[in-house]
């Protein structure tokens, strides 16, 4: 079994009254407000772990279970209102390299922007199916559908609003983000959308194992012993890994 981010909701607010228990003001989360998501052993409550499927031993399914899902979120989302099957994703780590398996399966064409210069990074998107690659700060040579946003960096917002159609969308999955450069309403206009995604709900971690229990996707994992956790956040944050760290205890 695996434990997700959402390890608690209360059943009785009115976002979970509506089946939005991601967005329960006293909902609980696992490694942050409940213990256990950085030790051997945790105690987790049943009605929130997630079966892992065959074929995906631990290390596997870990990313799976944080990027993967909040990926999975994002592009459910997108999806509803996307018209075509142009994806732009920014930020291209371990959510993403989870994400572009699914919507490759989809039929989606996925546009990778990663930092500017990171040819690298724009390499490996290639290798894993991207359409194309380039910099945030590029013009993709074709309008987007959507564009789901995984780097925290607010620049990414008018730039993916210039990138995407009339009538396309713009997700941004991220906790965080450094704030959004003020931009001109006509980069909105035409009925473009953005908006934002927090955690899941238990119906989202079930659609999605239920989609790599059918099709099995590869994760790309660096182990980390436990006590170098600190070392696993720094390797991500200057980008120096491809895929997930993994912490292994
Ligand atoms: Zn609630």
């Amino acid at each position: 079994m695996g434990a997700p981010w959402l390890g608690w909701s209360c059943g009785e607010c009115r976002y979970c009254a509506a089946g939005r228990e991601n967005l329960c003001p006293f909902a609980r989360f696992t490694g942050y407000t409940l213990d256990g998501g950085y030790a051997e052993y945790a105690v987790a409550d049943a009605r929130y772990v997630l079966p892992i499927p065959d074929g995906y031993d631990s290390a596997a399914a870990a990313p799976l279970l944080c990027a993967g899902l909040i990926g999975y979120r994002s592009y459910r989302i997108a999806r509803r209102e996307m018209l075509g099957n142009r994806l732009g994703i920014y930020g291209f780590g371990a959510a993403a390299h989870i994400l572009i398996q699914i919507a490759l399966r989809d039929g989606m064409r996925v546009f990778a922007f990663t930092r500017p210069g990171d040819y690298e990074t724009q390499d490996y998107a290639r290798g894993l199916g991207a359409w194309w690659a380039g910099g945030s700060d590029q013009t993709p040579p074709e309008p987007l559908d959507g564009a789901i946003l995984f780097a925290p960096a607010g620049e990414t917002v008018p730039a993916a609003l210039r990138a995407v159609d009339r009538g396309g969308v713009v997700v941004c999955g991220g906790i965080h983000m450094s704030d959004i450069p003020s931009f001109p309403y006509s980069i909105l206009w035409g009925e473009r959308v953005v908006r934002s995604v927090a955690n899941l709900t238990r119906e989202d971690g079930a659609a999605f194992f239920e989609r790599v229990r059918l099709f099995k996707v590869e994760t790309h994992t660096t182990p980390f012993p436990l006590e170098q956790a600190n070392d696993a956040l720094e390797a991500l944050r200057t980008g120096k890994l491809h895929g997930a760290a993994v912490l292994v205890p």
